[in-house]
């Protein structure tokens, strides 16, 4: 029996695992891998105390942090399948391989991911030109020629943020509307750089070692078009990694779980979450590791209060 088991290597499952192993909690934390989202990133430039970093380092030392505690037990290359409640007020965590554990608590930290195109090119310029993180990525692509693909908030605050960087700005949408907020919406608008192209089905994005281009349907004319452009941002939405919870506690409408953002609780008694598996507005290392450590000191002195 685990005091904690947590659930995911990214910033927050790490972070979490340092401040559980230094809190003496019989802790077990279970990966596929280690690193989470940002691994493929070229240059992380925000993870504070570090001027810039690779994704993969950041994933090494990560890690290597982890690993230097003294008391935690570590499942790399495990996938969690399912979390079920034991008779004793605890719960049982179910693995691909068959096996199963159990714990007084648990620290759900298994991420999100992007939600995909599907087209061709997409998976082939993946961190070459296609990016899906505008925050990290946007001073990478200064006087270029970028797509956003997106017409909701999230492709509107990536054409914001691209707007100190980028020379000119396709902003594609598939509906005849955009759908974000009207004082974004109005924000994006009045800018000159910036041309929002409507009725736009993204169908193929080219390129020779980096993205030189991409090609799209307009709905309307059935006209196929193709735009000159060094950077693709998909930003489409994200998907949370919390079906595994399903059915235990709350979430919103698009599986995020629903946390007290002063302890990190959900609706779950026994169950805390940190990072993009959570309904948080921002997504990004420092906070998911900010909001995990939050979760374990809170683990930690519920525990010790019930004994
Ligand atoms: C391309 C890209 C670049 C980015 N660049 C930056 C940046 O420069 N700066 C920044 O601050 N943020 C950046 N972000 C955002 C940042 O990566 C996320 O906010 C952060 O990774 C979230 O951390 P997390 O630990 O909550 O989840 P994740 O990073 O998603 O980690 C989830 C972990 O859980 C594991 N996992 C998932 N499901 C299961 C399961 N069922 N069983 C076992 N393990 C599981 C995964 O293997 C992974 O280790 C970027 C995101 C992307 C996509």
């Amino acid at each position: 029996m685990h005091d904690l088991i947590i659930i995911g290597g990214g910033p927050a499952g790490v972070a979490g695992g340092v401040y559980a192993a230094r809190k003496k909690l019989k802790t077990l934390l279970v990966t596929e891998s280690f690193g989470g989202q940002s691994i493929v990133s070229g240059h992380i430039q925000n993870w504070i105390g570090t001027a810039s970093i690779s994704g993969l380092d950041l994933a090494k030392n990560l890690e290597n942090h982890l690993r230097a505690q003294d008391d935690i037990d570590i499942m790399e290359g495990e996938r969690v399948k399912s979390v079920l409640k034991n008779r004793g007020g605890g719960f049982f965590v179910e693995t691909d391989s068959g096996k199963r554990y159990e714990s007084r608590t648990v620290l759900l930290a298994s991420g999100s991911r992007r939600k995909k195109l599907g087209v061709l090119g997409e998976k082939e310029f993946d961190g070459k030109g296609v990016a899906y993180c505008s925050i990290c990525d946007a001073p990478l692509f200064k006087g270029t020629d970028v797509a956003v693909i997106g017409g909701g908030n999230a492709g509107l605050e990536a054409t914001i943020d691209l707007l100190p960087y980028a020379k000119h700005i396709f902003l594609l949408h598939h509906g005849p509307r955009l759908k974000g907020d009207m004082i974004t919406q109005e924000k994006v608008l009045s800018n000159k750089n910036v041309q929002v192209l409507f009725n736009a089905e993204t169908k193929e994005i080219h390129g020779k070692t980096t993205v030189t281009g991409l090609t799209y349907t307009d709905t309307r004319s059935g006209e196929t078009k193709t735009l000159s452009v060094q950077g693709v941002f998909v930003e489409i939405g994200i998907m949370p990694n919390s079906e595994i919870v399903l059915g235990l506690l709350k979430t919103n409408a698009w599986g995020m779980v629903l946390t007290n953002p002063g302890n990190q609780r959900t609706s779950c008694p026994g169950i805390w979450a940190a990072g993009d598996v959570t309904d948080a507005p921002y997504r990004q290392n420092n906070i998911s590791a900010g909001d995990a450590i939050k979760a374990v000191l809170d683990i930690h002195d519920s525990l010790h209060l019930r004994g």
